[in-house]
């Protein structure tokens, strides 16, 4: 046994590294990855890192010491190009690297605007790394007129700190409204008035036409024709999994690394964990985008690799910082069929049922409700959304009954 390889020096493949040697494996650790920063947090990126107001050194998840310490051989800045399954072994640059057993951590990359549309204009950006953000602070003027593509999470959250920032900010959704994809009616309205209170402008129903400009982006042909001067532009429209290693590799893909429920592909010795991975879930299969996944899944992964056979039982949940609200989600709402509202105001949260289940919840600014529908939605509890309207009711005691 040659030890274990982690190709994706990320959210996934820190937590990986970290629960193997917490479980007592004392084998060698590698962990590969293409960036040349040890493994950070995302969500500042689209947050206070954006907006300056946190140093690079604490986007970072642990400390280089760390590693050492816990005798993780980091290898950045170059990534995996090949996998040979036969031979169990890893190319990077021109090195071939001998593994015992392997996990795949390699996380997402953010969808680019086609080039046919004006997408390699310089001035169009993506939010997924540190260097994207470095690379757009310089267009960060007061004043300045910045194009958001995509209302989505990413996308809304770089609304609001350019909006705070003091740049003019013009949002495009081609949906009907934005967060369509994952949240309900109720949610977008709230966010929709966040952001116009703020300034931005939102177009739903809007999609892009085509960016124009020589060489550099100067404005924006929307699909119902209007143009609009720009100065910069963010896409935020989505991310896919970075599979082609796997994909190469031969093994089995399907929205993402396919793994069974114990994170194990279709090669007995290499693991999947993290945005790049597909899983079992009810009777369906899905892939989450979310650092509580990463965390979750990479973590069973590490007891699985180790021997465990213990299924992972992923618990949804998310949050975003827009402005000085914070919403926060417990669950998967698709295929809800109706949404009750707790609360008005500034503290609102909204719960989705399929029939009488509660499926997920939206909490804005409601740290309690978040807390409280979540933990129902583990435990598989579903109350009566007669207490929730109620604003007198002590949906604590929901988690006792
Ligand atoms: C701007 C932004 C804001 C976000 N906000 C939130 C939030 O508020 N809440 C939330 O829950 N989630 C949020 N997310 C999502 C969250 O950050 C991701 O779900 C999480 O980082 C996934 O972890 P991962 O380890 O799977 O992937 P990543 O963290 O992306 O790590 C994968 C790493 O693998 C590397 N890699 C890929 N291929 C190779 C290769 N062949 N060789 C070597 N290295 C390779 C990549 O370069 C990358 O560094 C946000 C994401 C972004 C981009």
């Amino acid at each position: 046994m040659s030890g274990i390889i982690i190709v994706g020096a990320g959210q996934a493949g820190a937590s990986l590294a970290t629960k193997l040697r917490m479980l007592g494996y004392d084998g060698a650790i590698t962990m590969i990855g293409e960036e040349p920063a040890p493994p950070y947090q995302r969500p500042p990126l689209s947050k206070g890192y954006l907006l300056g107001d946190m140093r690079l050194e604490r986007l970072c998840l642990r400390s280089v010491a760390f590693w050492e310490e816990q005798k993780v051989t980091l290898r950045l800045g170059a990534p995996v190009t090949a996998l040979d399954r036969i031979a169990k072994s890893v190319r990077v640059g021109s090195e071939i690297i001998p593994y015992g057993k392997l996990a795949l951590t390699t996380g997402s990359r953010p969808r680019r605007l086609p080039a046919a549309s004006g997408g390699e204009l310089d001035g169009v950006y993506t939010v997924r790394t540190i260097a994207d953000v470095d690379a757009m602070a310089p267009e960060f003027q007061k004043g300045r007129r910045l194009l958001i593509v995509g209302g989505g999470y990413v996308g809304l959250e770089v609304a609001a700190v350019s909006a705070n920032f003091g740049l003019q900010v013009t949002l495009i959704e081609m949906a009907p409204r934005i967060l369509q994809r994952v949240a309900s009616p109720a949610t977008s309205d709230y966010v929709r008035k966040l952001h116009t209170n703020h300034g931005v402008k939102i177009l739903e129903n809007t999609g892009l036409d085509r960016l124009t400009g020589n060489g550099r982006v100067s404005g924006a042909i929307l699909s119902d024709g209007v143009e609009i001067a720009v100065d910069f532009v963010v896409a935020g429209v989505g991310i896919t999994p970075t599979v082609l290693l796997a994909e190469e590799a031969g093994l089995d893909i399907e929205n993402g690394i396919r793994t069974d429920d114990f994170g194990q592909t279709s090669d007995s010795s290499i693991w999947a964990a993290g945005d790049c991975a597909s899983f079992p879930y009810k009777g369906a299969r899905i892939r989450l985008e979310s650092v509580g996944n990463a965390i979750d899944q990479a973590e069973v992964v590490a007891e699985n690799m180790l021997g465990a056979s213990k299924s992972y039982e992923a618990k949804a949940w998310f949050w975003s910082d827009q402005y000085d609200v914070k919403l926060q989600i417990a669950g998967l709402s698709s295929g809800y069929d109706h949404v009750v509202t707790r609360g008005d105001g500034d503290a609102v949260s909204f719960w989705y049922y399929a029939g009488d289940k509660l499926l997920a919840i939206d909490a804005i600014n409601d740290a309690r409700a978040y807390m409280v529908g979540k933990r129902l939605i583990e435990m598989g509890k579903s109350p009566d959304p007669v207490v929730i309207v109620n604003p007198a009711a002590d949906i604590r005691m929901l988690l006792k009954s």
